[in-house]
């Protein structure tokens, strides 16, 4: 039976850097990983350019990103935060470049250059890595973990971290198997929802425009009927719905609200009614005499988008120019001004960029993420009940949760 001072179950971010701070603290450390490679979630990320955290200066602003559960990040982010991410990465020779929104992105080489530091740093570390080698359960007895159970072998350890995802992309091997292991210590799991996920919508119109991106627009949240929440950038209309930063952002709120939920789409959102009145008619003018209704709405939307309104709207596509009414054009200015569509649900885990909920962090000391029921057990990353927006807030949890999880606190 192999010992360890720190085994990390899950080879991911949180479980890599978890590795790394153990090892360079003098522990013998391992990772056990299911997969036959380590971070293909990581590899994912940003699309695979991996926006692994985010150039927000204020940490109060950057922790209020992750809602009401944020502020268990205090303590994590006060020894390991965002800037001393920055400065590990830089460190290990991962040079980065901030964008819009303040993400911050490797400079070259995506995020295979980040998992690639990564395990050169745990090589030089001398981290034990075993691949293919899925953790079954833990033998815990009286609040301790005697040993774990993989699937050939017993492993012993001082110390265990959990790190193995969430439920999201399973594909990448993050299973849920983490919530089991938590629950066997005695752990309590929040409920689960995929977040960061597309929306589906009661109406199945959005599929006339599928993969049509919108830049700019603006959606206003209804829940039966009062407005509850509103986002303005980017969406994209799919075969099912919804899509797109300003939607994966709302999607992790949907669960909260429990009632009649309708997407209303505002087009032009810095334009009035009037002005955009003013704009259709001038759109009109210079067709009068040759042009029919379609051709004015292909001026208005991108051409992906101009098939729906049609569908949508009441004025026959192809209606001479000079033949629409006032009231005609008042209803088209309308519907580009609001565009309904009831929320019917959000897509599944299979396509969630994270988990909302996980282990309940009132169980967890937030100084060492050490676990308050088990003396030997610790946990990181996105098997805890913490979850944030796009915009690289993701990655940071496991790079500070990891840190200090395999820091050597007692
Ligand atoms: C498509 C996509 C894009 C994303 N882009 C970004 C981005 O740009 N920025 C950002 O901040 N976040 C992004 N995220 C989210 C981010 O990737 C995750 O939050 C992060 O990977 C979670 O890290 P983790 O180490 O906690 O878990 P994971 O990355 O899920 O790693 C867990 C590891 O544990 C292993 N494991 C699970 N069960 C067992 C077991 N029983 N035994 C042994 N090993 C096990 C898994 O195989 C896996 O390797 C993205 C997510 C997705 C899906």
């Amino acid at each position: 039976m192999d010992r360890f001072d720190t085994l990390i179950i899950g080879g991911g971010p949180a479980g890599l850097i978890a590795a790394i701070r153990a090892s360079s603290l003098g522990q013998s450390t391992a990772i056990l990983e299911k997969n036959a490679s380590l971070g293909e979630k990581l590899l994912l990320s940003g699309k695979g350019r991996c926006n692994f955290t985010n150039g927000e200066d204020d940490i109060n602003a950057f922790i209020s990103r992750y809602g009401e559960n944020g502020k268990f990040l205090y303590s994590a982010f006060s020894k390991f935060g965002p800037r001393e991410t920055m400065v590990f990465f830089a460190n290990i020779g991962v040079a980065m470049v901030e964008e819009r929104g303040r993400r911050i992105f490797p400079k070259e080489g995506g995020s295979q250059k980040v998992l690639d530091r990564l395990l050169l740093e745990c090589k030089k570390n001398g981290v034990k890595i075993f691949r293919s080698t899925p953790v079954k359960s833990l033998k815990v007895k009286n609040g301790h973990i005697d040993y774990i159970i993989t699937g050939n072998d017993e492993v012993t350890a001082a110390k265990y971290i959990i790190a193995t995802g969430g439920k999201s992309y399973p594909r990448t091997g993050s299973t849920g198997d983490g919530y089991r292991f938590a629950q066997q210590a005695g752990h309590t799991i929040t409920e689960l929802y995929p977040a960061l996920v597309p929306i589906r919508t009661a109406e199945t119109w959005p599929k006339l425009a599928s993969g049509c991106n919108l830049r700019n627009v603006r959606l206003h949240v209804f829940l039966d009927g009062k407005e509850v929440a509103e986002r303005f950038g980017e969406m994209e209309f799919t075969n099912f719905g919804v899509s797109g930063p300003i939607v994966m952002e709302l999607s992790s709120h949907v669960p909260d609200w429990k009632g009649e939920l309708i997407f209303s789409l505002d087009l032009k959102p810095s334009l009035t009614h009037e002005i955009l009145t003013e704009r259709v008619k001038r759109e009109i003018e210079k067709l009068k005499g040759q042009g029919r209704f379609f051709r004015v709405v292909r001026t208005l939307v991108p051409k992906e988008m101009v098939r729906l309104m049609l569908e949508l709207g009441d004025i026959p596509h192809d209606k001479p120019v000079e033949y629409i009414s006032d009231e005609e054009i008042a209803e088209f200015v309308s519907l580009m001004k609001d565009i309904r569509m009831t929320v019917n649900g959000l897509w599944g885990f299979n396509n969630a960029v994270v988990t909302r909920g996980g282990v309940s962090l009132k169980e967890i000391d937030p100084a060492t993420m050490k676990s308050k029921l088990c003396d030997n057990l610790y946990f990181a990353g996105e098997v805890l009940d913490l979850n944030g927006p796009s915009g690289g807030f993701n990655l940071q949890v496991c790079w500070s949760t990891g840190y200090i999880a395999g820091s050597v606190n007692d």
